[in-house]
């Protein structure tokens, strides 16, 4: 008989989505079980394991003792002035990553809840139902939880199991599709195809889950970027998801897509390029109600935002604005907008933000023949 693991304390997994920037973060598995992914560092070389369900009942009730002692501090609804200083020093040392966790979703008004990490939907389905039912019935007041999985496993599950977890309290699931050009699928290894991502995302809704599907503007390369744009759009037409969030692709040095990169196999594309994919993706969606958000740092255009059908102008409009300007100008946002000193196209018409910007062009002698170069190494920043 295999020996139990020790409980050590609560644990925190290296990422989650944008928009759960207010939950608690809860651990359920480590790292990613696939892994493949040629894009993808996050988990190079670590192992993955699932928690025990006990071990993550403990990290729930260390949360619900260090949020009952936060609420024991005298508060005037103003975070400024509470005085936490005597519970921090009276938390023993090896508890204070779970204080902060607490006080952390305390302050974000103990909405939500984001299971970490690569793929949360792995554990067996009675397990994950048990420990959603632990902790909503620690918490009764989560409106949501949420978690990441893979097409792969979630294709999988039964239909009866989809239901039970829905039931449970499992609110969101984030979809990291990327791409569902089977082609381009291949190339990044994703281990999933167009039609497994459309199963899963059709199983998801079909739940009553909310599903938010990730695509990512240049994955496909110059080579594929047409079919990447096209299939993608497809599949997410075939879906129907709540949320469709752009990510996009940034080649990271020492990934497996660089050395495709160094070969010949994968050939990375700028900003334009990208921007025209992203038009002709965006112009493919059709018949469907999704909400499309632009909520991460890598992209070139936040204001892609909007709800389908009734706002698909309004999502177009920014790029295809941006692509009609002439070379100088959308290198001055591309400069701007890469060094975080523009949020929007509109930052064009501010002066300020524009001084900043010409000032950052003249001091790094960027052109518009060595933009591309510029851009590449301000991305790896947000890495
Ligand atoms: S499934 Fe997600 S976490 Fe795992 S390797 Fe691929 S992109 Fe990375």
């Amino acid at each position: 008989m295999k020996d139990t693991p020790q409980y050590q304390g609560f644990e925190l997994g290296p990422i989650r989505p944008p928009s759960e920037a207010g939950s608690l973060l809860l651990r359920v598995t480590r790292n990613c079980p696939w892994n493949f992914c040629k894009f993808c560092t996050l988990y190079k070389g670590k192992k993955f394991s699932k928690r025990p369900v006990f071990h993550i009942k403990q990290d729930i009730d260390l949360l619900k003792k260090h949020i009952n002692r936060i609420k024991s501090v005298p508060f005037s609804g103003d975070f400024r002035s509470i005085n936490l200083m005597p519970i921090v020093e009276s938390t023993p040392k090896e508890e204070l990553p779970v204080f902060q966790a607490a006080l952390h979703w305390y302050r974000g008004k103990m909405v939500s809840v984001f299971l970490q990490d690569a793929n949360s939907l792995i554990i067996p389905p009675d397990d994950l139902v048990e420990i959603l039912t632990y902790l909503r019935e620690a918490f009764p007041d989560i409106q949501r939880i949420t978690s990441y999985a893979r097409s792969h496993t979630i294709a999988r599950i039964s239909d009866v199991d989809m239901a039970r977890l829905s039931a449970a309290g499992l609110n969101r699931i984030h979809v990291g599709m990327e791409s569902a050009a089977d082609d381009v699928l291949k190339l990044v290894k994703k281990g999933v195809d167009k039609a497994t991502h459309i199963k899963a995302g059709q199983k998801v809704k079909q739940a009553g889950i909310e599903l938010s599907e990730y695509y990512m503007p240049g994955l496909g390369g110059a080579e594929l970027s047409t079919s990447h744009a096209i299939e993608s759009a497809d599949a997410l037409n075939q879906i129907n998801p709540d949320f469709i969030r752009l990510r996009t692709l940034a080649v990271i040095d020492f990934s497996e897509l660089a050395k495709d990169a160094r070969a010949g196999i994968f050939t990375p594309v700028g900003d334009l390029e990208i921007a025209r994919e992203l038009l002709l993706f965006l112009e493919h969606l059709d018949g469907i109600q999704s909400a499309v958000k632009s909520d991460h740092i890598l992209n070139l255009f936040q204001e892609v935002d909007g709800v389908l059908p009734d706002e698909k102008d309004k999502l177009i409009a920014p790029v295809k604005k941006f692509l009609s300007m002439d070379l100088e100008t959308q290198m001055i946002f591309r400069v701007g907008r890469r060094a975080g000193i523009f949020s929007s196209l509109d930052d064009l018409k501010n002066f300020g933000l524009m001084a900043y910007a010409e000032e950052a062009r003249d001091r790094y002698g960027i052109t518009v023949d060595n933009i591309d170069h510029f851009t590449e190494e301000l991305i790896k920043r947000y890495i």
